[in-house]
């Protein structure tokens, strides 16, 4: 009767789990690595026992604090037909004044969670007001939880009492979501320089943050209700420039070069973000534009990243991390998901083998008929792969006469007008030459572990 016990566990253990975002205004990747793990013992626990990288990216139009932090909460970008559509950097603004942008908080009070947001800057009160009981949408999921989408929204300008006054009203209100804005770096940055040499205000500021960081992780750990439940992410909005003293310029890699820290349960120690994900890119030193195949991981992602590690879906309307497809651990491969099945058999006898159903997202074992492509559309050769995995590489054949084949392209994303993601994969349309009056094409994976 044992077997009984584990519904309970289950549910008990996906009821705790809780997010808390830190946002360090204006913090520089190398700011970190220049200092070291001795002077900054609680960034260093973050990159040896969470996963993160020193190359994610901010808005690829916009390095500065208000719309970034809008694609934080929002994960869309500023602009494009994706776009939130707020670029203005002050004041108390209208989020929704091009329809209703939804965010992460949205999504988890919809859901029947708590919820917070404190921060530093009076220009947060865009969130306050965009998500409160007259502007917030209303609850159309389960329980109605009303339509004011942030629980508790404080505003201080000092870092301490702000960070102060959190830790001890999360000791005791214990909220689902919350986010913690900190703005030292970034005023340091503006009244000295984004000096990256130890020593400098800038550099003395990151030191400080690492304390608050500090007094975050020890609340987690003294805590019986967070030890072991809580996730912790830590972001920025944008870098800085030494002898600018400003962020502005989107096109300066120092402005738009920001790190991307994620630590708790289930997260891989030492991972490598870009390594646990295949299908964002490291951009190297590249402003990668915002439709690329292969994005780079931008902060924009951390909404859809933060409501799926509380068990939520992505926010409506959203497009970073749409379909929650950032890992924080190793990604599956065939052997991983299915250790008891050959790949050439053909388990569920559709006619395929077991590892091309799971090439193109179909379940080997499963009996519904795998979505067979590629097909030939007027608008091109639309094909099905399936995504974050490391043991697939697709390649495309081409035959006059179906005995015959040439190959075409392999892992030919590049070559993609579009695509679409899909619950387990991603549908992309190919532009192929239409030189043969009558062409088969023929999709094949390569299997590679
Ligand atoms: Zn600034």
């Amino acid at each position: 009767m044992r077997v009984f016990w584990l519904i309970p566990i289950l549910l008990g253990q996906l009821l705790n789990a809780r997010v808390i975002v830190v946002s360090v205004d204006g913090m520089r990747p190398d700011a970190v690595t220049i200092l070291g793990a001795e002077r900054l013992p609680n960034f260093y626990r973050l990159r040896a026992e969470g996963s993160f990288t020193d190359n994610a990216r901010t808005d690829f139009h916009f390095t500065n604090t208000l719309p970034n932090h809008t694609s934080m909460i929002t994960s869309r970008p500023v602009q494009g037909p994706c776009g939130h559509g707020l670029t203005v950097n002050a004041g108390n603004s209208n989020l929704h004044t091009q329809g209703y942008k939804a965010g992460m908080f949205d999504v988890a009070h919809d859901h029947g969670l708590s919820t917070a947001l404190f921060s530093t800057k009076s220009k947060f009160a865009t969130f306050d007001g965009s998500y409160d009981a007259e502007n917030g949408a209303p609850d159309l999921v389960g329980e109605d939880n009303g339509r004011d989408k942030i629980d508790v929204f404080n505003f201080d300008f000092r870092d301490e009492s702000s960070v102060d006054l959190y830790l001890n009203q999360m000791a005791s209100n214990l909220w689902d979501l919350s986010m913690l804005h900190i703005s030292l770096p970034d005023s340091a940055g503006h009244s000295s320089d984004w000096n990256v040499e130890p020593g400098s205000n800038y550099m003395n500021s990151i030191i400080t943050v690492d304390g608050y960081l500090g007094q975050v992780f020890q609340m987690i750990d003294d805590s019986s209700e967070l030890a072991g439940s809580t996730h912790f992410i830590v972001i920025t909005d944008h870098g800085g420039t030494f002898g600018t003293r400003t962020h502005t310029d989107p096109l300066i890699p120092t402005n738009y070069t920001i790190p991307f820290y994620i630590w708790g349960p289930g997260v891989k120690a030492g991972g490598d973000l870009y390594e646990l994900n295949p299908d964002f890119r490291d951009p190297g030193t590249g402003r990668p534009e915002l439709n690329a195949i292969h994005p780079p991981i931008r902060n924009s992602m951390i909404g859809n990243l933060a409501l799926n590690l509380l068990g939520l879906p992505a926010i409506p309307g959203s497009c970073a991390n749409r379909s929650q497809q950032l890992r924080v651990n190793d990604p599956p491969n065939f052997t991983s998901l299915y250790p008891d099945l050959s790949p050439t058999e053909d388990a569920n006898g559709n006619g395929q083998s077991n590892f091309f159903d799971y090439a193109i997202g179909a379940n080997p074992i499963g009996t519904d008929r795998p979505a067979l492509s590629p097909r030939f559309t007027p608008a091109g050769l639309l094909v099905h792969q399936r995504m974050n995995v490391t043991d697939v590489t697709p390649a495309y054949e081409i035959s006059a006469d179906l005995i015959r084949w040439a190959p075409l392209l392999r892992n030919a994303t590049y070559l993609s007008i579009s695509s679409e993601e899909s619950s387990n994969g991603r549908w992309l349309l190919l532009q192929v030459p239409t030189f043969a009056r009558h062409a088969y094409f023929r999709q094949v994976f390569e299997r590679s572990e």
